[in-house]
């Protein structure tokens, strides 16, 4: 079975649909990147998959429960204990140094302090990022905020990771490194992760691609095989 299975996803702002009847799974501890031109709705299918937007109907399943009927308290919940988030730019707290902002996860949750920094350390040694661990975000460079922000998304060890053009805003040879540690992490990690992205180089480091085209899904593999539309 799936872990996150969505079907007939429509969602529209106003009159433009940005879904008209997406469908999507993934299994535990895969990687599937999410293609498709500009305005053609991955955005959208991201966060409704995880539950940040709601769609205007179909359906959505995490481990056999129906995401729509919970309640919002308990999606928040959810989101915090099992999904990952990482975007284009990492959305660092600017104020904390690079280990706090690794540790921020835990500590919200609960974790006492020296606990959560020798977690959030072992994940930044993954990431490749411990020697900057004292200084702050705007200290330092693109590669490396983006490399701890994904040490960071992964810090709950969560089962499923969303992420949004990762590596959006580093140049091809930043973006392929932090492509090969995000991987790696989740792999080990048992973390499957929904990857978006317009760059064929970074869906490379997938297992699967689905392509979106207004608004509607396409499994590639199907398409290659012959079993889409001419
Ligand atoms: P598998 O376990 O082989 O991944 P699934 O039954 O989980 O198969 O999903 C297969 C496909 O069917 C997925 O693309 C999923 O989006 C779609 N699907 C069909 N009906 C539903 C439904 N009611 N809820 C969720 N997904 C569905
Ligand atoms: P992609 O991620 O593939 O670029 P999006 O999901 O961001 O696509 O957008 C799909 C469509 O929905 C586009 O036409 C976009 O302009 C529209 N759209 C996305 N978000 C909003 C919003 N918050 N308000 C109005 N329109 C939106």
């Amino acid at each position: 079975g799936s872990l996150l299975a969505a079907y007939d996803l429509r969602k529209s702002y106003g009159a433009t649909p940005a879904l008209d009847g997406a469908s999507f799974s993934i299994h535990a501890g895969e990687i599937v990147a999410v293609m498709g031109p500009s305005g053609s709705g991955k955005s959208t299918l991201l966060h409704c998959l995880a539950g940040i937007v709601p769609a205007d109907s179909g359906t959505i399943s995490y481990q056999g429960r129906d995401l729509t009927e919970l309640s919002d308290r308990a999606r928040s919940a959810l989101r915090r204990t099992d999904f990952g988030f990482v975007f284009q730019f990492g959305q660092l707290v600017p104020e904390l140094t690079c280990l706090e902002n690794v540790a921020l996860p835990l500590r919200l949750s609960g974790t006492r302090r020296k606990e959560a920094e020798r977690i959030a350390l072992e994940w930044m040694e993954r990431l490749e990022v411990t020697d900057v661990r004292a200084q702050r975000p705007g200290e330092v460079s693109g590669g490396q905020g983006q490399r701890i922000a994904v040490a960071r998304s992964l810090v709950t060890s969560p089962r499923l990771l969303f992420a949004d053009e990762p590596t959006g805003a580093l140049d091809s040879l930043n973006g392929e490194r932090v492509m090969e540690l995000l991987t790696d992490a989740a792999r080990s990690a048992g973390t499957a992760v929904v990857l978006v992205t317009h760059e064929v180089r970074v869906a490379a480091y997938s297992d699967r691609e689905v392509v979106v085209r207004d608004g509607r899904t396409r499994d590639m593999d199907a398409y290659v095989g012959g079993a889409g539309p001419g």
